[in-house]
């Protein structure tokens, strides 16, 4: 097959809450409250998963991880990923670059972005160069912008080989 590339998007929103632990990119970051879910609820990570699965035109998260099987429960998202990237790489695809951008009214990401991206690489297998990622209120709207939730939007471009 000669070189091509493909390219997925990905979204993911989880309502927020007090009693669970706020973990974005795998990073854990002090805050009063955490996403709700199945699994460690990393929105981030999520958006990061179907971008890759969809460029790979390999369903969803959903599909792979789904929120009934007992094997997931409290499971951390990067467990998610890893076999996301297993997966693609099995099918001959491998990554270009991710680029995300989490949607969060509070607290300020920024000081954590680094360690994010440093996080998501090393799963990814990729250099810290090749992922990048946004942090954005919503202006106070909305759930988001109520704090009621936080979102991430996802890209990834696959190359084949
Ligand atoms: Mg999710």
């Amino acid at each position: 097959m000669s070189e091509s590339t493909r390219v997925g998007i990905g979204y993911d929103i989880h309502r927020l809450v007090e009693g669970r632990k706020l973990v974005l990119g795998g990073v854990e970051i002090p805050f009063e409250k955490g996403l709700l879910g199945h699994s460690d609820s990393d929105v981030l990570t999520h958006a990061i998963c179907d971008a890759l699965l969809g460029a790979a035109a390999l369903g969803d998260i959903g599909a792979h991880f789904p929120d009934t099987d007992p094997r997931w429960a409290g499971a951390s998202s990067l467990d998610f990923l890893a076999h996301a990237v297993e997966l693609i790489t099995e099918h001959g695809y491998s990554i270009a670059n991710v680029d995300a951008t989490v949607l969060a009214e509070r607290p300020k990401l920024r000081p954590y972005i680094q360690a994010m991206r440093e996080s998501l690489a090393a799963v990814l297998r990729i250099d810290v160069d090749q992922v990048n990622v946004k942090a954005k209120t919503n202006e106070e709207l909305e759930s988001i912008g109520r704090g009621e939730a936080m979102a991430a939007q996802a890209i990834a471009l696959l190359i084949t080989r």
